[in-house]
């Protein structure tokens, strides 16, 4: 019987003895991984999953845990990874809210979800970063053999909740249909084969990470060096062995600071891949000068997987997320009607293709605002295209700042204070303001303790309209970030609240 998840990533090489993932402490094949996935599909079918029940995990990265998520789709389940950075009274709020069957969480935490657990009459297992523990001792024991559960390509395959920068996550609910077409999609514009080797060095609990990466790989038969998290030290000793790497900006940022990080230590690299993350045009070109090489950046989001992506062949554009992919019908619209801008204009992107989720896991209402009648995905990201089709990114719509009713970009602000000498970063935010409704502030890191705030005034005096400019500058020795790199910018708010409003 047909799985379309299992069948259109993982079966084609279950029986190969190529290398699948690559650790610090051995080698593993597609068939020893496929193996893995059986043994813990069965584990999984004898705790009880049906078809369409929910497998929740949060535990550190390692190998038996992406087998844990081939196995919950070869046994007909739902994948639901949660973020490590997670407290255990968020993640009952997970588990109230999707009901999972199977609850796996590392040993430390096993005490903490234990009664929201008991509570759900869940089946909890562990799993360690050391890949110890109950789910592991079951597994050991359990057959190697296991028909796939037939899914069809519109059934659930995994929830993955957004990361709710305003009010409570929502669970986005991805088809076996979204991963597959995406997967195959992906393969075919970053030139990706069986002679691939990923530097993998981002977390599992992400779609990047989990979908972009994995099931790419996995299509196509390649392999992937698979570290538990990234730093410069680990990355430069394994990228000898690797094609291609993804990661997000502060992957490109730290590695550039690293003198060690030369054109020789690159050259035998086919791809570098950034995302998830804004991927500054400063660093497109300082990675260019250093490496020769141009990064090649892609956006998507978790609610549509891959999005739009800058060419392997073909021109690479700094500033830019590239082209709508194959597939993926992209257009930019006016915030307040709807209707699309005009090139060069920016507006909201909306989306529709075989990449867009179904809807929240039970939130019909917010599911309907997120969609137009024509079946387009709203994403909040603000953006204009160019005549090319290449999409530049300004921000997300809950960002925009309105002063005295005026717009103001974010990013046309940050990026005029980047191009000041001694300027590392900056955040650009609004916070309420008793006369204009909201008021600028910048939140700078500088390399160079001599630059002053007046300096930073005085730059943007002249270059932008008064509106623009910042009401008040902050100094910080760095900017508040999640560990897939995005600013956050609702903790800035926050901070500064009350600068204003007295
Ligand atoms: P997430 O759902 O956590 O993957 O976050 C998705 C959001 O990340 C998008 O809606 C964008 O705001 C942002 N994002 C992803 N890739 C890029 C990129 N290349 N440039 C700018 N923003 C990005």
């Amino acid at each position: 019987m047909a799985n379309y998840l299992y069948d259109g990533v993982f079966a084609t090489f279950a029986k190969s003895s190529k290398p699948f993932i690559i650790t610090p402490s051995g080698t593993i094949s597609y068939s020893e991984f496929s193996a893995q996935t059986n043994r813990i599909a069965n584990c999984l079918i004898a705790a009880g999953v049906a078809p369409g029940d929910r497998v929740a995990v949060q535990a550190e990265k390692s190998v038996t845990q992406l087998a844990l998520y081939a196995a919950t789709i070869k046994a007909g389940g739902v994948y639901l990874p949660l973020n490590t950075a997670y407290t255990p009274l968020e993640v009952d709020y997970f588990l109230k809210d999707a009901k999972p069957t199977v609850i796996v969480v590392s040993q430390t935490s096993q005490e903490a979800i234990a009664s929201f657990s008991r509570a759900l009459k869940a089946v909890l297992l562990t799993l360690n970063k050391d890949e110890t523990g109950t789910l592991q001792d079951q597994a050991i024991d359990a057959s190697e053999q296991f028909d796939a559960v037939a899914r069809d390509s519109e059934d659930l395959a995994a929830i993955l909740y957004t990361s709710g920068t305003t009010g409570r996550s929502k669970g986005a609910q991805i088809c076996h249909r979204n991963l597959v077409s995406n997967a195959q999609v992906l393969t075919d514009t970053w030139q990706f084969s069986g002679d691939d080797i990923l530097l993998h060095m981002l977390p599992i609990y992400h779609t990047h990470g989990l979908f972009v990466a994995c099931n790419l790989l996995a299509m196509v038969g390649g392999s992937m060096i698979f570290l538990p998290k990234f730093s410069v030290e680990t990355a430069l000793t394994w990228i000898p062995q690797a094609t291609t790497m993804m990661g997000v900006p502060t992957f490109y940022t730290r590695l550039l600071d690293d003198e060690k990080f030369t054109s020789e230590a690159t050259a035998h690299m086919r791809l570098f891949i950034s995302g998830s993350a804004p991927l500054l045009a400063e660093t497109h070109n300082r990675f260019e000068a250093r490496t020769g090489q141009l990064i090649l950046e892609r956006y998507g989001m978790t609610e549509t997987n891959m999005n739009t992506s800058n060419p392997c062949d073909g021109v690479r554009l700094a500033g830019t997320v590239g082209q709508a992919l194959p597939g993926v019908d992209l257009r930019i619209v006016d915030a307040q009607t709807g209707k699309p801008v005009h090139t060069g204009e920016i507006g909201i992107i909306e989306l529709k293709g075989d990449n867009i989720f179904l809807g929240y896991w039970g939130m019909a209402e917010k599911t309907a605002e997120s969609f137009r009648e024509d079946g387009y995905f709203i994403t909040g990201d603000m953006a204009h295209q160019d005549k090319n089709g290449y999409v530049t990114i300004v921000g997300r719509d809950k960002d925009l700042i309105i002063s005295g009713g005026l717009n103001i970009y974010p990013k046309e602000v940050e990026a005029l204070i980047d191009e000041l000498d001694g300027v590392v970063e900056s955040a650009v935010i609004g916070v309420a303001h008793k006369d204009y409704g909201e008021g600028v502030v910048a939140v700078v890191v500088t390399a160079d303790k001599t630059l002053s705030l007046e300096q930073i005034t005085e730059f943007l005096k002249d270059k932008i309209a008064k509106f623009k400019q910042p009401k008040a500058i902050f100094f910080v020795t760095s900017l508040p970030r999640n560990a897939m790199g995005k600013v956050q910018k609702a903790d800035l708010r926050k901070t500064y609240a009350n600068l204003f409003s007295a």
